[in-house]
């Protein structure tokens, strides 16, 4: 971080707020010129509150030269994180694929889906049992009676489940659930992140749909500083001045999180498009780009879906979709 101080400091204000960055174990390099003095800060300077800093009389301007996030950030943890959920691994070359309803409707829906997308390849179910509808008068999901049903999947295919947590106090009945979903909505509810940062359940931690980069690696802070390191990035497209897609796929961000962070990323191409003729292509080329994985919605009667039906997939598509998302895996690793 760089502190440019303004003309002729006054010495007691200046000797206070180097006297308080050495307690806060910061090393002050200050360069002094004809008009201007700047003080490099060396050290960990993620917990320094750069408004405070700058609101000071002899500041001028305080600029930072390193990322706000050290838990996430690749130059503290070079190597690749890799989760293990129920056998499987994400992230560190594997291809993950999350497949499955947006919400869980009845046993039959969620359990023959579960077994037609564990055939196609499948290593992880999703399937909505608490949904984030934008209107409270939309299905708000089967909750905890969809979580009954998504571990009854679970022991008829053996796949590991990922579904959506809205709220801290939910986290009992996500006992048994593998992977916490946080939705879009919620990225930035730092109650719900710092519950989470007390387990050790792993987190696919949606971007909100006008959140950048920093933002989202900054909630993935929260849950590794409180002490879980089972973070999983996800892209769901965000919000622009486009109708014509629900969100935009925003497919910059893999290689661009790759260099920021060590997390795992997973890419949703069904929330960033809403139409499902555009999930295919949208996959591959994420897979193209380098993600970890999909989080795709399949369902077995897209017309009559509870939410999501126009982005949501058949089971027979996700199932040539699996096969090419393979072969263009493959053919990268040549
Ligand atoms: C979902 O996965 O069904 C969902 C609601 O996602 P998002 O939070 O990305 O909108
Ligand atoms: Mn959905």
């Amino acid at each position: 971080m760089i502190v440019i101080l303004k003309e002729h400091p006054e010495q007691t204000q200046l000797d206070h707020l180097m006297g308080w960055l050495k307690e806060q174990q910061i090393e002050v390099h200050p360069t002094v010129g004809a008009h201007q003095t700047i003080l490099g800060l060396i050290g960990d300077t993620s917990a320094l509150d750069i408004d405070l800093i700058s609101a000071l009389d002899i500041v001028d301007d305080v600029k930072r030269v390193q990322e706000p996030y050290k838990n996430a950030n690749r130059k503290f943890h070079p190597e690749d994180t890799v989760i293990e959920v129920g056998g499987t691994k994400i992230g560190g070359g594997n291809l993950t694929l999350i497949a499955g309803p947006c919400s869980v409707e009845s046993e039959e829906q969620i359990v023959g889906i579960a077994k037609e997308v564990k055939a196609s390849g499948a290593t992880i179910l999703r399937g909505g049992a608490f949904k984030p509808r934008t209107s409270p008068y939309a299905f708000q999901g089967m909750q905890i009676e969809g979580i009954r049903l998504l571990l009854k999947a679970k022991e008829a295919t053996g796949l590991p489940i990922c579904t959506e947590i809205m709220d801290a106090s939910q986290l009992p009945l996500f006992e048994d659930i593998d992977i916490l979903q946080v939705g879009a909505r919620n990225m930035q509810n730092f109650s719900l992140l710092k519950a989470l940062g007390r387990t050790r359940k792993p987190v696919l931690l949606k971007r909100g749909m006008a959140c950048t980069y920093q933002d989202l690696l900054m909630s993935a802070e929260y849950i590794l500083a409180g002490g879980n390191p089972n973070v999983i990035l996800c892209e769901r497209g965000i919000r622009t001045f486009e109708t014509y897609t629900r969100n935009t796929l925003d497919l910059a961000c893999i290689p661009s999180l790759k260099k920021l962070s060590h997390l795992p990323i997973i890419i949703d191409p069904s929330h960033a498009t809403g139409k499902s003729s555009l999930v295919p292509s949208m996959a591959q080329a994420a897979v193209a780009a380098g993600a970890d994985g999909l989080i795709i919605e399949v369902h077995n009667d897209p017309a009559h879906a509870k939410c999501d039906g126009p982005q949501s997939i058949t089971p027979d598509a996700f199932d040539s979709l699996a096969k090419r998302l393979h072969r263009i895996k493959d053919a990268l690793a040549d």
